[in-house]
């Protein structure tokens, strides 16, 4: 969500820089973009509603500059605007912000009462005006900022620019990210390494409650105390993973480079050297419960989870959206373990979610994929889903990678089940997940495929996907992805659900996706198709190779290998991952960045 990056340095041009770092955060999604930099020991503003391309038309590039701060806006207070773009400058104080300053209102109207006047509508310009007021009564930017600290709550990364210091980047966190890139003569503040790869692959963590004071050959991070001294990292990936080598798309690279992922998780996770047993995985077994906390494909991977690990390691799973978890009444405890899955490691809502857990005196494990994040070292444990970067905002691989662990824990706990049946089951596991990624491949070689089938669809304006048990999760995240980034009106339902209600919404025509690959309930399922069928729909039935059926009760059909009932799901996904792009593609949406969305939400 948003982006912050800053430079100061003697070696490049700060604004090209910036402007550069801005671009790379630009999956993160925005709605309006502005930078300030020094020009003469003289800060220029310059923002604009919209891509940073309209903003970059309006920068003179060639003038050098040493410091500056750029801001990618995801409005949460006030309108997408260039009044409401940050930078935002009071006095001699400039910031950019992410985040939210929860009592703004409180804190405007007292600014008010000692003469400050607001020109836009957002808490960002509050938190500008109180930084001033402070520096102006502590004459001091460190004890301003100390003071900044304890006044606001809230979520907030900022950069700062003071007029009088303009030798000096300073830069505050409180839950939001923000690292600190370093390099010679030159050092730079970002909200995600992205932003700085092209330079630089070292970089600090800022953590909550400390800020930074940054020149070009130091860094200094205090906290509320004192001066800390902080361990720098280096970014294990490389530019390549987050170029998009070749592809149209991020995204259509990412769905690509899912049998890889598979391939790294499957040696990094499956110790099957050793009488195939699991290494780095936490015991299960202990647990009477498991909660599951998450947002958005996150908690559809949670969902998928659910029925594995309540299948085969027989834990009653509680699947909760972060949002609502943080609110409700809960029946957690030291018996219970919660599990935060989050791609980015920094979702604000699951962030809090998996605190409030840890209040409870319970085990948190964590499932993300950015190293270090604010989420990965909160919990107890943490697995890492090493994915790589993810750009485009609506996530394939990431969803995968979260699906293949939830997987691999319902597998290790199968495993230790004195259960025959379940044993037998999972018997061909390792097989079968050799074989995997090469089914991946498969599927995914067969692109023209899905596209014909996402022709079929594009034009229509409400899509439903139906299916039971596993099916349904899969149902979810497939709904999810047409319509974040197709923006066509779609809905999951559970198959025998329909009837209760929904079913009134099928028209001659209507495009009904059906999943069926679960041998269990696959006739079930398949009654719930002809119910739809003939009602006129156009049904596109997506099965495996060991259920599949010939009938009118359907138009086009999508056979998929079968393999490991707990693996399934990873290539079921598939053509629904391709089918949304294919038709995203053909209704010219912006793929990558979908309006509205952030890749990573990073407030409430
Ligand atoms: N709350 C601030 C605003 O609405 C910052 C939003 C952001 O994180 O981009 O301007």
């Amino acid at each position: 969500m948003c982006g912050i990056v800053g430079y100061i340095g003697k070696n490049k041009r700060a604004k090209n820089v910036v402007i550069n770092g801005l671009e790379r955060l630009e999956y993160r999604g925005y709605d309006s973009a502005g930078i300030a930099f020094s020009n003469d020991n003289e800060i220029v503003i310059q923002k604009e509603e919209g891509r940073i391309s309209n903003l970059k038309n309006n920068i003179d590039f060639n003038k050098k500059s040493n410091i500056a701060i750029g801001h990618t806006r995801w409005a949460t207070h006030g309108v997408p605007s260039k009044d409401n773009a940050h930078p935002h400058k009071c006095n001699k104080i400039t910031i950019v912000h992410n985040g939210i300053i929860e009592n703004y209102i409180e804190l405007k109207e007292e600014l008010k009462k000692l003469g400050y006047t607001f020109n836009s509508e957002t808490d960002t310009e509050v938190a500008c005006a109180l930084l001033d007021y402070l520096y102006k009564d502590k004459k001091n930017i460190n004890l301003a900022i100390k003071e900044f600290q304890k006044l606001t709550k809230g979520s907030y990364a900022i950069g700062i620019l003071c007029d009088d210091d303009l030798d000096s980047l300073y830069a505050i966190k409180k839950n939001s990210p923000l690292i600190i890139g370093v390099n010679d003569n030159e050092n730079y503040i970002a909200s995600d390494v992205p932003a700085i790869l092209d330079f630089t692959n070292k970089y600090i963590t800022l953590e909550d409650g400390e800020f930074a004071k940054i020149t070009p050959y130091n860094v200094h991070v205090y906290d509320s105390f004192d001066e800390v001294v902080k361990e720098i990292k280096q970014f294990e990936g490389s530019i390549e993973d987050i170029n998009k080598n070749g592809y149209e798309h991020y995204m259509a690279k990412e769905i690509n480079e899912q049998p890889e992922v598979f391939k790294k998780m499957a040696t990094i996770y499956i110790d099957s050297s050793s009488d195939n047993i699991i290494s780095n995985m936490p015991d299960l077994s202990n647990y009477k419960s498991i909660t599951i906390v998450a947002c958005g494909s996150a908690m559809h991977a949670g969902l998928i989870g659910k029925n594995l690990i309540e299948e085969y390691g027989d834990i009653p799973v509680n699947v909760e959206i972060a949002s609502e978890f943080r609110y409700k009444k809960l029946f957690i405890n030291k018996d219970s373990l919660v599990i935060a899955i989050s791609q980015s490691g920094e979702t604000a809502d699951t962030l809090e979610a998996i605190k409030i857990a840890k209040e409870k005196g319970c085990d948190t494990l964590a499932i993300v994929n950015v190293n270090g994040s604010s989420i990965s070292r909160v919990v107890s444990k943490v697995l890492y889903t090493k994915a790589g970067p993810e750009i485009a905002v609506a996530t394939t691989k990431a969803y995968s990678a979260q699906t293949t662990l939830l997987s691999f824990i319902a597998y290790s706990l199968a495993k230790n089940s004195n259960d025959k049946n379940k044993l037998s089951e999972i018997s061909s596991f390792l097989n079968d997940l050799n074989k995997l990624p090469i089914q991946m491949r498969e599927i995914l070689d067969n692109e023209k495929y899905y596209k014909e089938i996402a022709d079929h669809i594009s034009k229509n304006n409400d899509i439903f996907f139906i299916g039971r048990g596993i099916d349904y999760a899969l149902c979810m995240e497939g709904s999810l992805k047409l319509k974040e980034i197709s923006y066509i009106h779609s809905e999951a339902y559970a198959a025998g659900e329909l009837k209760h209600g929904t079913i009134s919404l099928i028209d001659k025509g209507t495009p009904v996706i059906g999943i069926v690959t679960d041998k269990k309930i696959a006739d079930k399922t398949i009654s719930n198709i002809k119910e739809v069928k003939s009602r006129g729909a156009n049904v596109i039935y997506i099965t495996t190779d060991e259920l599949s059926k010939n009938g009118d009760f359907y138009d086009i059909k999508i056979t998929i290998p079968k393999t490991n009932a707990l693996l399934q799901p990873l290539l079921t996904i598939l053509p629904l991952q391709l089918i949304s792009y294919h038709v995203a593609k053909n209704r010219n949406c912006d793929i990558d960045k979908p309006k509205n969305l952030a890749k990573s939400v990073t407030v409430e």
